[in-house]
């Protein structure tokens, strides 16, 4: 309890307050029956009756963000190296779409003969024994909830920019939401087996937005591919993973899992589907979950291979059911010790959501009547 009244506490206690008042005076403290009293003197007061205080699980219902921070008693020797996160941006008609397809085409295939891939919004593909994970979501879609939602998802970004085309408006927006959000970027210069390709028009027009060639002195690394063709994408996931080791990219398996919403939709059969990132932890079937104003138990879990699994350590992508309702895009989720805590978190977010829309709506009601005077 936070604070108590002397004449709460005496009732807790099943003693006469006049008895209360009498010890506190004993510790050198002068009340009266109304007096509040704070952690430290109501402990002492148990502590005389052999009572013990029962710790409260106070719980900042409102903020996910609390369980992201850094936790101090963490077991550094359960830190272990993590896969990166990539998301791919750049203008349309670039090629975003055609490479993450043969990305995913050429890596994620192999091994997997006759394996259907499923659309989850995320993948994960092998490369020289190493993970990499790429979001399916449009790149600038999954920047702006991370802004709006001041959540970190990507580790790093591969800024498509067609050889034939150069740097256009949404070039130039992306090279802003990664600077922003201080993701580091490597350029692809796709469309190579083109006639038209002109890598060092690109390279010149990036390097008056701040992105310098390494071969012209400057630290960004430039990649020539074809995405259609295939041509140079090895090239591309190495350097991934060589940003990624400078990185140092970091997660604890054996904690709780936290991470964010990918997507999420209503199906007709299996109700609330969400697909999660797991951004630290592993994430478990069974495990009591709140995501952004939604909660429930993890019912089961699919893989990118459409494949059904029983845990997800960190940087994987899995798509879940077993929430209440359906989350969004950019929400946040925590993996509670017990069930019951998460349904007390899960009711208290699902209620501030309601308040919110009910004020939305009181707003929006009140800005129409303005409207019309
Ligand atoms: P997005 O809008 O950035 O997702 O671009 P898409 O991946 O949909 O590609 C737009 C068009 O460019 C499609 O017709 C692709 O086939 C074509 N394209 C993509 N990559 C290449 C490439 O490396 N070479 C050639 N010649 N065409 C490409
Ligand atoms: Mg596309």
């Amino acid at each position: 309890y936070e604070s108590l009244s002397v004449g709460e506490l005496a009732k807790k206690l099943g003693r006469e307050p006049s008895e209360i008042i009498k010890k506190l005076f004993m510790l050198g403290v002068m009340a009266t029956i109304n007096q509040e009293l704070d952690q430290d003197a109501i402990e002492l007061i148990c502590a005389d009756y052999g009572v013990e205080v029962e710790e409260e699980v106070r719980i900042d219902a409102t903020d996910l963000d609390t369980y992201f921070e850094e936790d101090e008693n963490e077991n550094t020797a359960d830190i272990k190296e993590r896969p990166p996160v990539v998301t791919i941006m750049g203008h349309v008609d670039h090629g975003k779409t055609t490479l993450l397809d043969s990305i995913r085409n050429t890596k994620v295939t192999e091994g997997e003969a006759g394996g259907i891939t499923q659309h989850i919004g995320a993948y994960q593909v092998v490369v020289q024994g190493k993970k990499i994970t790429f979001l399916d979501t449009p790149g600038h879609a999954a920047f702006t909830t991370m802004r709006a939602r001041g959540a970190k998802i990507t580790d790093l970004t591969i800024l498509v920019v067609a050889a034939d085309d150069g740097v256009m408006p949404q070039t130039i927006e992306a090279i802003n939401h990664a600077k922003a959000a201080e993701v580091p970027i490597i350029v692809a210069v796709n469309k190579m087996d083109k006639q038209t390709a002109n890598p060092d028009r690109v390279m010149q027009e990036l390097t008056e937005h701040g992105l310098v060639p390494e071969a012209w002195g400057g630290d960004t690394i430039f990649v020539p591919i074809s995405a259609l063709s295939g041509e140079g994408i090895d090239q591309l996931l190495e350097m991934i993973l060589l940003v990624s080791e400078v990185g140092e990219l970091k997660a604890n398996p054996k904690r709780h899992a936290i991470g964010s919403v990918i997507e999420a939709q209503l199906d007709k059969g299996r109700g609330s589907v969400a697909t999660l990132l797991v951004q630290n932890g592993t994430l478990n079937v069974g495990d009591p979950i709140v995501v952004g104003h939604t909660y429930g138990r993890v019912r089961a879990m699919v893989n990118d291979l459409g494949r059904r699994v029983k845990s997800a350590g960190p940087s994987t992508p899995v798509e879940i059911t077993g929430l209440n309702e359906v989350p969004q895009a950019g929400d946040r989720f925590v993996v509670f010790e017990d069930e019951k805590t998460a349904r007390q978190v899960g009711e208290a977010r699902e209620s501030t959501a309601i308040q919110e829309m009910r004020t939305e709506k009181q707003r929006v009601t009140l800005d129409n009547l303005f409207e019309q005077m």
